[in-house]
């Protein structure tokens, strides 16, 4: 079946079935991610393929088709998307076999010391004794306690050092999920955090009835400044703007670098107006503050953001909570930049 969309999408109709395929996931409400538009494709163009029936299956249940269920199916179905899901179990089934390994050598640990601590004691109240042949017994009894002991210790201390090895590697296995979650240059949350993060923080907000909001930052005329003072000091001006997002951004709020200078700060149980205020800091801040080239001290001059705010609706899924914070940023930048705009409910926007 793979070999069938290749060469779809080779043909002369492609970009017709990318269309279709688009259309499809835009009226399901569906994250035009890469592997979802694989799957679309599948559905659209290959009508009798088991992705196709298993999208059907979850169009027809009313469900709305979540990351989650798009994973699962790629695992399934689609060869690449295996590899990752695999990559992924290994990656579970070793921290849990870490976990049983390091319970069991934990245990083993206390018995051998409780052991070690009985034979001490039975040798105190043997040695108390007077006669020669408990004598005799003591003594062999405490060779064989201290040859015991001395065994002990030698497996207390190699239990120990696997334990810390066990832990290292635990720390190390923590480190690589983390670094799949961050961007590299800023340190905040990247792309696809931002993606599973929105996700939750909506299907909370719907759970509970709650809201969330959302604010799309750019950085303004980011690429007369990359182009005037070169792409190393434009990175820099974007880790400056990602560590003023990361220090408003306290508490459950998630800051992430949402593309490549725009930045994306998503504000669970929180509405407009405390989304409202904490960007205004963020701006004023990075509007007043004059940046200097690093190697040479040159002044170069301040930089501005422009934000567009959504509050979520009822029960509103990601990808239009994205599209309207996206239309008030674009508001916000056609009514002149280095300002705030709130999405109105019905998608209006309004600049501040
Ligand atoms: P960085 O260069 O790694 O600096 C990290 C932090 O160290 C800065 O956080 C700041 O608190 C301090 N710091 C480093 N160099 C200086 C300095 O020359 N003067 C002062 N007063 N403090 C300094 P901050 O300010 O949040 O900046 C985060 C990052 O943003 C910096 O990382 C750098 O990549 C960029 N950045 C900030 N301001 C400027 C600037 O004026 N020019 C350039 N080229 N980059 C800047």
């Amino acid at each position: 079946m793979a070999n069938e969309i290749d060469l779809i999408l080779r043909s002369p109709k492609a970009y017709e079935w990318a269309r279709k395929a688009m259309d499809a996931m835009e009226a399901n409400s569906v994250w035009p991610t890469a592997i979802n538009f694989e799957l679309w494709l599948h559905y659209v163009a290959a009508k009798d393929s088991e992705v196709a029936a298993e999208i059907d299956q979850i169009i027809r249940s009313g469900e709305r088709f979540t990351e989650q269920m798009g994973d699962a199916i790629a695992v399934n179905h689609l060869p690449s998307a295996k590899l990752n899901g695999e990559i992924l179990d290994a990656g579970k089934s070793l921290s849990a076999e870490l976990d049983t390994v390091s319970r069991a050598i934990e245990s083993a640990r206390e018995t051998s010391e409780a052991y070690g601590q009985q034979l001490a004691s039975a040798t105190e109240v043997l040695e108390e004794q007077d006669s020669e042949a408990v004598r005799n017994m003591v003594d062999t009894l405490s060779a064989a306690t201290l040859k015991v002991r001395e065994e002990n210790q030698a497996l207390q201390s190699q239990l120990a050092d696997t334990t810390d090895e066990l832990s290292r590697l635990r720390e190390h296995l923590e480190q690589v999920r983390r670094d799949a979650m961050t961007d590299a240059l800023t340190l905040l949350f990247n792309r696809k955090a931002f993606d599973e993060a929105l996700e939750k923080a909506c299907n909370e907000a719907a759970k509970t009835h709650g809201v969330v909001t959302l604010a799309i930052i750019d950085i303004d005329h980011f690429k007369v400044f990359n182009d005037t003072w070169g792409h190393q000091t434009g990175d820099q001006v974007i880790r400056y703007v990602a560590s003023v997002i990361a220090r408003v951004s306290e508490g459950t709020r998630v800051a992430a670098r949402y593309g490549g200078e725009e930045f994306a700060i998503i504000f669970p149980g929180e509405d407009r107006h405390v989304a409202m205020a904490v960007v205004e800091k963020a701006r004023e801040e990075i509007s007043t503050r004059i940046l200097k080239r690093r190697s040479t001290n040159e002044e170069l001059g301040t930089v501005t953001i422009s934000t567009g705010i959504a509050e979520s609706v009822r029960g509103e899924q990601p990808v239009m909570l994205i599209e309207r914070a996206d239309g008030a940023l674009y508001a916000a930048k056609r009514n002149g930049r280095n300002r705030t705009a709130i999405a109105d409910k019905n998608a209006e926007s309004k600049a501040a």
